[in-house]
């Protein structure tokens, strides 16, 4: 069956990338399309109420500076269920079988304990160190010459495992680590860098909201069931999982899904096309239309990972509001990272149960993301156990646990990935006229930067000219 009418815009993909173009093109007037494989919209932006307990498959908090969610949240009216943190909720990074408090500035690294005196003394040269800024610098070696071993150990490394569950000697640090390269590569050094810009641009972006986490009351799916919600009737397919892109001659596109799709039109034609799915389908689906854009978005690494949630009776030795831990390599656990939803927000666990979630797998370990789900659930309580009650071998047993694997989880900014990304866009400005990628590979890796892709694609193809809407058989019959 086709459905004949042609959409201004169809989106491949229902995660937050693709329903934020999707809402974007609707304010703009367009009559909008998106195309979801999965059961339900969101892709890793997902929760679930499973025995009681919120379980998030992605990302279960908002920082201030995620603006583009911010925007997004308020024009589908989720402002309402915006939860804050306690202010005294800390991080923390385990280190020679201690928790420390990940510090939040400079100050509090030179006033805490994650680095040794030695290491602040180092750090604190860091001014005075030539720049050398080189596009192949890796996070480790820019690390390395800016800010010495242990800081780029205990400082930078658990921002690479928070961002990209990635390896500092892969990951290339111009376009992993944000500003803190530029800085180096525009003014010298990084205290340079702050002073001439860096902090004007923080401030901004923090204006609004004290700094701290943030979550939904029903969990960070509700955005994008909002946006979905939010989006005329019939605009959003699921289990609609798209299988092959056709440009017609009259330059509209044709999209066809594939054999397991759902009941209903099997084709559809749209003006314009935004492909917003993990790097590996975009170049599946563009293999034929630009294959120099396919063969870059199919160099692109992606993680595995497991998301194991574990809930059990609540437990006297947990930091009355922790955000989490961050367990560097070497530490010998396998887990990566703990998360303590149930410390920070109401409503993550059952009364008098708490609820952590061990994330395992990434770049160094991922067979671990493979693990039976009873190995992944014991690995992340003697994570649990180690990291808040030493003293006892286990905590108390779990009397919960969901297990979420990724396979596509987070891609890794390896040094060259935005030169890649600019060629594969170029390929497609020319190969592809009307079609534009959104996704978190292409300017930041966080979900807010997924968001603000799919809204700068939409604003891509509004500024091309798009096809008439009526198609040669009409033009024909008239
Ligand atoms: C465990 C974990 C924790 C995270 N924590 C954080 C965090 O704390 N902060 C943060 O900012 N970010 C976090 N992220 C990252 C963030 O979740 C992602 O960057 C963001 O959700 C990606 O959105 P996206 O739309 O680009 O991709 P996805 O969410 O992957 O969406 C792509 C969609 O395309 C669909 N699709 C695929 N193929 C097809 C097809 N052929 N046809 C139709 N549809 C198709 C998929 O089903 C999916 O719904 C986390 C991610 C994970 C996995």
């Amino acid at each position: 069956m086709t459905s004949d009418a042609p959409w201004d815009l169809a989106v491949v993909g229902g995660g937050i990338a693709g329903l934020a173009a999707a809402w974007r093109a609707h304010q703009l007037g367009w009559r909008v399309l998106v195309l979801e494989a999965g059961r339900v919209v969101g892709g890793k932006m997902r929760s679930e109420i499973k025995d009681g307990y919120l379980v998030e498959h992605g990302q279960w908090h908002l920082r201030p500076t995620d603006t583009a969610l911010w925007q997004l949240i308020s024009e589908v009216g989720l402002d309402d269920q915006v939860l804050a943190a306690p202010p005294s909720a800390s991080r923390f990074v385990y280190r020679d079988r201690a928790l420390r408090t990940r510090p939040n500035n400079l100050a509090e690294v030179l006033t805490g304990d994650s680095i040794s005196s030695a290491a602040k003394l180092r750090l604190l040269a860091e001014p005075v160190i030539p720049g050398d800024a080189q596009p192949d610098d890796t996070v480790w070696s820019f690390g390395l010459r800016r800010l010495g071993e242990e800081a780029t150990s205990y400082l930078l490394g658990p921002e690479v495992v928070d961002g990209f569950a990635g390896d500092v000697r892969q990951l290339g640090a111009r376009d992993a680590l944000g500003p803190l390269w530029q800085w180096e590569h525009d003014a010298g050094s990084l205290a340079l860098g702050v002073l001439f810009g860096g902090q004007r641009r923080s401030e901004s972006t923090l204006r609004r909201r004290r700094p701290g986490i943030y979550a939904l009351r029903d969990g960070m799916g509700s955005l994008p069931k909002g946006l979905a919600a939010a989006l005329p009737d019939q605009s959003v397919h699921c289990s609609a999982p798209v299988q092959a892109m056709q440009r017609l001659p009259d330059g509209r596109w044709r999209l066809r899904l594939n054999a397991h799709a759902a009941e209903g039109p099997a084709e559809f034609t749209a003006l314009r096309v935004i492909v917003a799915t993990p790097p590996r389908t975009a170049s599946e689906l563009l293999h034929e239309l630009s294959p120099r854009a396919a063969a870059e978005l199919a160099d692109v690494h992606c993680v595995r990972l497991a998301v194991v949630h574990v809930g059990a009776p609540a437990d006297a030795a947990l930091p009355a509001h922790g955000i989490g831990v961050v367990f560097p390599p070497g530490a010998g656990l396998r887990t990566l990272a703990l998360g303590l939803p149930s410390t920070c927000f109401a409503g993550r666990a059952p009364a008098g149960h708490s609820l952590y979630t061990g994330i395992l797998g990434g770049a160094l370990d991922p067979e671990a993301a493979d693990l039976s789900d009873e190995t992944l659930v014991s690995l992340v309580e003697r994570a649990y156990g180690v990291a808040f009650s030493p003293e006892r071998a286990r905590p108390a047993a779990a009397t919960f646990h969901s297990v979420v694997r990724w396979r596509d989880a987070l891609p890794q900014f390896r040094v060259g990935h935005m030169d890649s990304m600019q060629l594969a866009q170029h390929s497609l400005s020319t190969d592809c006229l009307g079609l534009a990628l959104a996704g978190n590979y292409l300017h930041g890796v966080g979900a807010a930067a997924a968001a603000a892709s799919g809204m700068a694609a939409v604003e891509q193809l509004a500024g091309e000219p798009a096809p008439a809407k009526t198609n040669t058989a009409d033009r024909e019959r008239k």
